[in-house]
């Protein structure tokens, strides 16, 4: 797999605004948000997308969410809620093949129906 924007800026090679980082994960925020707080919640170890993360790297899915977890308990998000998005592929919308997690919150955000 070559290597994508996120792992460029996982090795600093790229700038970001990083808001969380511990050995496994980063999250940085969104370049162009879609909500008050847009973040991206990255693993450093790279798969293609989250079919392939729960395929090949099931563990990894963990490590996101406790870092989710971690970090909305600690800017105070989780009360007020939040969301969290993946896309797949062409249909969903997925531009970075490097398996990451929108994070969008700070606002009231849309419904689905
Ligand atoms: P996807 O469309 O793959 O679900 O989401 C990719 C996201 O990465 C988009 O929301 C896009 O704005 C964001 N993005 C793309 N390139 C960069 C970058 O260089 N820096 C940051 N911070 N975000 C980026």
């Amino acid at each position: 797999m070559s290597e994508s924007v996120f792992t460029k800026i996982i090795n600093r090679e790229l700038p970001a605004s990083i808001v969380y980082e511990n050995d496994k994960v980063i999250a940085i925020e969104d370049i162009n948000p879609q909500a008050k707080i847009h973040l991206l919640f990255i693993h450093k170890e790279a798969t293609k997308n989250v079919n392939q993360m729960t395929e090949t790297k099931p563990e990894q899915l963990k490590d996101i969410f406790e870092a989710v977890l971690t970090y909305t308990r600690e800017q105070g998000i989780e009360e007020d809620g939040f969301r969290v998005v993946t896309n797949i592929n062409k249909f969903g919308c997925q531009t970075v093949f490097h398996t990451h997690f929108h994070l969008l919150a700070g606002e009231q955000l849309g419904g689905f129906s």
